[in-house]
Formats: C-alpha cells, structure tokens, sequence
C-alpha cells in the first residue's frame, strides 16, 4: 500500500482488538491520528476506560461522544441487561448482540466531527472475512455509506476499513507487524462479558478471538 502521509485520520475506536489494530495502522499511515469513542450504552461501560488509556499510551488524542440512543432504539443484547445474548448465529437473522445502526450513527457522527476538525480520513475495524451476521460491517454498506457522507456534506471523505478482507488469525499477524501484538493481547477489551485481554472464552467475540489467536499463534510458532 502506498503511505498516505501528511494527513490525519480519525479511528472509530472501542479499545477491542480489531480498532486497537486500526488504530496503530493509522499511526503508521498517518502523520496524525484522532480517536473517538462513543459510549452507545453498552453494558460494560469499562470499554470506554480501556480505550482510553490505549488511546493515551498511544499518545493519540481522544475523544468520547456519548450516543446512548442508539442502544435504547433498537433492543440488543449488548445494552440489555435483561436479553440473554446469543452464543451461536441464528439461521434466520443477526445474532440479538447486533446493534441495529451503530456502524450507520459511528460513521455518520464520525464524519461530521471529522469534518468540524479538518479530516477527511476516516478508519473503522469492521470486516466481512469472520463473518458475524453484522450487516453494517460488509463493504458494500461501507461504501455505499461513504458515497453518502460525500453526498450529504459534500466533502470528500475516504472511509478506510484495513481489516475487510482479512481474518482474526491475519489481524493478529496485522498487529504483530505493527508490534503491538503483546499491548492487543493483554489491554484491548473484546469480550462481550466485559473481561479485557483473553475474555470469558465463551461469548461468540471470545472464541472468534481466541480461534484466531490460535491459529496466528501456530504459524507464529513454526517461523521462529
Ligand atoms: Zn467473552
């Protein structure tokens, strides 16, 4: 990829492992970067501290928007405390741990902020490779998403997404690169349970996690 220097990128940041990823490839492609949190009333409200002090290690500036909102709008498991999350997919539909809008108000709220700052860069660790029955976080809505950003504000804004086609064992191969595999594996919070670093191991973000991890691990063994 060529660098695309002298510029500054805004990260839609959680403090998981996919954004923690994001965020770092941005340090390296970007001269500056900006990161922004939004606290959707997610149950384990401690993501946000996490990114936090992420964001602060990485001597990034960071910022929290809260849109709670959107966790009221439409019922999910991640901000109802009284819906027991799906473990497995359902055929028929997303798992109830999908938040029905989240990538459309992130993206939308991050593009005007983006935009009142002077950015025209925008990253998000969404990807369609692991699939987990997000609608939002395939390419076509992406695109289609940033076509009407451009449209509505006209600007010219370039959402970057480094993780689309990539899988959970290439983003941890991603972060290693970047030399940050050890600072993912033990501060980022992925876990839908709320526990940072190797999770519950049982909700679906932990296994896609540790599944990933597994198999990075191996091929990462047999190299060195
Ligand atoms: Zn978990």
């Amino acid at each position: 990829m060529k660098p695309i220097n002298k510029q500054t990128a805004l990260v839609v940041f959680s403090g998981g492992q996919d954004s923690t990823t994001c965020l770092f490839w941005a340090k390296k492609h970007f001269q500056k970067v900006v990161a922004i949190t939004f606290v959707y009333g997610q149950k384990h409200f401690q993501e946000v501290s996490v990114a936090e002090q992420i964001a602060k290690g990485a001597e990034v500036e960071w910022h929290k928007m809260d849109v709670s909102f959107i966790g009221m709008l439409g019922r999910n498991s991640l901000t109802d405390q009284t819906l027991i999350m799906d473990e497995n997919k359902p055929i028929d539909g997303p798992p109830n741990t999908f938040v029905p809008g989240r990538n459309l108000f992130f993206l939308s709220i991050a593009a005007v902020f983006a935009r009142e700052h002077g950015i025209s860069h925008l990253v998000t660790g969404v990807s369609e490779t692991d699939f987990s029955g997000y609608p939002d976080c395939r390419d076509a809505f992406i695109k289609s998403l940033n076509v009407t950003l451009n449209l509505g504000m006209d600007e010219q804004f370039v959402i970057h997404t480094p993780l689309m086609w990539i899988d959970k064992a290439q983003t941890w191969a991603l972060s290693d690169e970047l030399g940050v595999f050890d600072l993912v594996r033990e501060h980022t919070l992925t876990c839908y349970n709320g526990i940072q670093g190797d999770g519950c191991g049982h909700c679906p973000a932990c296994k896609l996690r540790q599944e990933g991890l597994k198999k990075y691990l191996k091929i990462r063994n047999k190299i060195s």
